[in-house]
């Protein structure tokens, strides 16, 4: 990891960000300055964040963590729901012209107390929201999945560009220290070559009067719990796979409409195979390497706490982080010193160049293709 993402995360962080100050004036056309960690003020504000679509993520998770941060406030909303708008106005103390709808979201190109908008809709409109947030000059934290096909992720990616600002996804785990070890175990070898990876993530769903059951919006096991194995395959290995094999299977098809449990294996280049498996059928969350001379592994490995960790010559353990908070001040801070994102919309575009991969080899009866 670079210089400056260790500066977040230990001690040197008070000095970094103190000695940092001195640019982020200029670098940033609505001043903003972070506060130190010591607690003492600097001049100006944080970074603003608006939170766009209140559903379960940004009500239960994003924005008691955002209360957190030290360079991020929650400075406005986005929501189709008058009434929510009511609740959170009041609760997070919100001023009434930062508070957007769908239709007049775009105004938003004249507020300079928003920097950045959080897009956490259902996938299917992430690409839309994140376009329209870019034109109105606004930095962009777009929630996993990036987009339902690669095409629509460059677009994003694009606009970003053109509109000169900057675009991360939400991928908390790359935020977290167990995660980040098995980064580093990827790049050290410390058990030499990574042979096998076998990762899963699913949930028992039993609602079903949701998007996230339908395909019109994008839900679908895959997309909703089957980027955690397939990043894992990735970041296991720090490579990109060459091959594709998948399968996918129906229990409740009355119900779920989009794909419900879904099985995929991946070849990489230095010949690691991984066996990943989503679905909405049950409870499970491993995540467990193989290598030449011994293993390791993190059961859960992408829950929001409580992660635990193994080695073939032990345990291992980190401090317990609020993962979203963790990733909303750095995104922050990033910005602030025009610095670039360790999440960046190509790490997006990745997961969904090999989730389309995957679809054509559920099309083919399982074949296995070359990505
Ligand atoms: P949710 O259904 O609870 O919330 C979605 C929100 O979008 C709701 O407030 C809904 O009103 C709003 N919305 C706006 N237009 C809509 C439309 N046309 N149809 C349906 N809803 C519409 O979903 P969620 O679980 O909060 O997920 C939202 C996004 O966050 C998804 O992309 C999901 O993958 C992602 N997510 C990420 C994590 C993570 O750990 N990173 C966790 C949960 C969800």
């Amino acid at each position: 990891m670079s210089k400056l993402i260790s500066g977040l995360y230990n001690p040197s962080r008070r000095s970094f960000l103190k000695k940092s100050t001195a640019g982020i004036i200029t670098a940033l056309a609505a001043p903003a300055i972070i506060s130190c960690a010591n607690g003492s003020q600097s001049n100006k504000k944080k970074l603003g964040l608006a939170l766009m679509g209140l559903g379960y993520y940004s009500t239960d998770i994003l924005a008691p963590s955002i209360q957190m941060c030290k360079n991020v406030y929650l400075a406005g909303i986005v929501t189709g729901t008058p009434s929510k708008a009511e609740t959170w106005k009041s609760k997070y103390n919100l001023k009434d012209e930062n508070i957007y709808n769908y239709e007049n979201f775009d105004e938003i190109i004249k507020n300079d107390e928003i920097d950045i908008v959080y897009v956490v809709l259902p996938n299917a409109l992430h690409k839309e929201f994140t376009i329209r947030a870019a034109k109105a000059g606004k930095h962009v934290i777009c929630e996993k999945p990036m987009a339902p096909t690669v095409a629509d992720c460059q677009e994003m990616i694009a606009a970003c560009k053109t509109n000169n600002v900057q675009l991360t996804i939400g991928y908390r785990m790359h935020f977290e220290p167990y995660t980040q070890e098995i980064m580093r175990l990827a790049k050290d070898k410390d058990f030499g070559n990574v042979r096998h990876i076998s990762t899963g993530a699913a949930f028992n769903m039993n609602f079903f009067d949701n998007w996230k059951s339908k395909k019109e919006l994008n839900g679908g096991s895959m997309m909703d719990m089957g980027v955690y194995p397939l990043q894992a395959a990735r970041y296991s290995t720090g490579e990109e796979p060459i091959s594709v094999s998948a399968q996918t299977f129906k229990i409740r098809p009355d119900k779920i409409e989009a794909d419900e449990v879904t099985s995929f294996q991946l070849q990489f280049p230095g010949g690691t195979v991984a066996t990943c498996a989503t679905g909405f059928h049950a409870n499970f969350n491993y995540l467990k390497v193989f290598c030449e001379n011994g293993w390791y592994e993190l059961d859960p490995f992408s829950s929001y706490n409580g992660i635990q960790g193994k080695k073939s010559n032990g345990e291992f353990k980190f401090p317990e982080v609020n993962q979203q908070a963790r990733q909303m001040d750095e995104v922050a801070w990033c910005l602030i010193n025009e610095k670039p994102m360790r999440v960046t919309g190509e790490e997006g575009v990745k997961d969904i160049r090999v989730v389309e991969k995957i679809w054509e080899s559920i099309a083919q009866g399982g074949k296995t293709i070359m990505i």
